[in-house]
C-alpha cells in the first residue's frame, strides 16, 4: 500500500470526522452570507441543532465501534452476501455493489423510521425543524442514531462490506446528506437531471414537508432510484412547501432542547394523511 492509502486506512474516522465539521461549517456560512440574515437569527437555530448532536455524539462514537468490528469480522470470516456472488473478490463487488447495497440497507432505515410509531418517535425529532438549513442533517436524536447505527451493522453483517466501502461509503454520504439539507434548492432542470439518481435538496426538501404522504416521501440516501423503483418518489413546489411535522407545531417545544429531547416520551398523535398504499399500511 502506498503511505497515502497507509494514512487514510489508519486515520479514516478522524479524517471522516474533520470532513464532516468542515463541509458543514462552510456550508452554513455561506448560507448566512447568501441569505442576508442577523447572525443571532441563523445561530439560534443552529445551537438547538448542535446541542442535539453533542447529545448523540456518545451513542454515535460507540456504535462506530461496533460497526469497525462488525466490518472486520466479516472480511477475516468472508462472511455475507458479497462473498456467496460470483466475483466477490473483483473491486466492482467489494466497492459498487457494496455501495449500492449499503444504500439499500438506508432507504429500509429510513422507510422503517417512518413506518413504526416507536420508531417514528424518535425519527421526528429530526423532522421537528421548521426552518431547514445545513444544521438540520445534524439534528438527530440519540435514539435515532441508535436505531440507525444498528440498521447499518446489520446490513454490514447481511452484505459482508468491507472498511473500504464503509469509509468511501461515508464520505460520499456526508456530502450528499449535508448538501441535501441546504437551505436552497439547485434550479429546478439541474435537479431534474441529477434526480434521476442522486436525492437533490430539492427532493429532500419535500420529505421535510410538515404532512403526509409528503412526509413520507423520497427516503433516499445517496440515490433516488429507491423511491422510483418502490413509488416512495414526489415533488413539491418550493412554494407549497412548508417545513417540520403537522403534529409538533408548537414552537415552544420544536425550539427548546428539553422539549425536543423529551419528543419521543410524550403522548403522541399520528400524522394526518397515510403512507404509500405500496408500503402495506
Ligand atoms: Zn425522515
Amino acid at each position: 500500500m502506498s503511505n497515502y492509502t497507509n494514512f487514510v486506512a489508519e486515520h479514516g474516522t478522524a479524517i471522516q470526522v474533520v470532513l464532516y465539521a468542515g463541509l458543514l461549517t462552510l456550508l452554513w456560512v455561506v448560507e448566512w452570507i447568501v441569505s442576508a440574515e442577523p447572525f443571532g437569527v441563523k445561530w439560534g437555530a443552529a445551537r438547538l441543532n448542535v446541542a442535539i448532536m453533542l447529545l448523540a455524539l456518545p451513542v454515535q462514537l460507540i456504535m462506530t465501534l461496533l460497526v469497525v468490528i462488525a466490518s472486520a469480522w466479516v472480511t477475516v470470516h468472508h462472511w455475507g452476501l458479497l462473498y456467496v456472488l460470483p466475483g466477490s473478490s473483483s473491486p466492482w463487488s467489494k466497492y459498487l455493489l457494496a455501495f449500492v447495497l449499503l444504500d439499500l440497507g438506508d432507504y429500509v432505515y429510513h422507510v422503517c423510521m417512518h413506518k413504526y410509531h416507536w420508531f417514528w418517535r424518535f425519527h421526528l425529532v429530526h423532522h421537528s425543524a421548521q426552518s431547514v438549513d445545513v444544521s438540520t442533517t445534524i439534528r438527530e436524536h440519540p435514539g435515532d442514531t441508535f436505531v440507525r447505527v444498528s440498521f447499518l451493522v446489520a446490513f454490514v453483517l447481511m452484505i459482508g462490506a468491507g472498511w473500504g466501502v464503509l469509509l468511501l461509503r461515508q464520505t460520499v454520504e456526508t456530502v450528499a446528506n449535508i448538501t441535501s439539507h441546504s437551505k436552497y434548492r439547485l434550479p429546478d432542470r439541474l435537479s431534474r437531471v441529477l434526480g434521476w439518481i442522486f436525492i437533490t435538496p430539492n427532493l429532500h426538501h419535500v420529505h421535510h414537508h410538515h404532512q403526509r404522504p409528503y412526509t413520507d416521501s423520497n427516503f433516499g440516501d445517496v440515490f433516488s432510484v429507491w423511491d422510483r423503483l418502490f413509488g416512495t418518489y414526489a415533488e413539491l413546489p418550493t412554494d407549497d412547501t412548508v417545513f417540520g411535522v403537522d403534529t409538533h407545531s408548537d414552537k415552544n417545544v420544536t425550539e427548546s432542547f428539553k422539549e425536543v429531547v423529551m419528543i419521543p416520551f410524550r403522548r403522541q398523535m399520528r400524522q394526518k394523511g397515510q403512507l404509500a398504499d405500496n408500503l402495506g399500511e
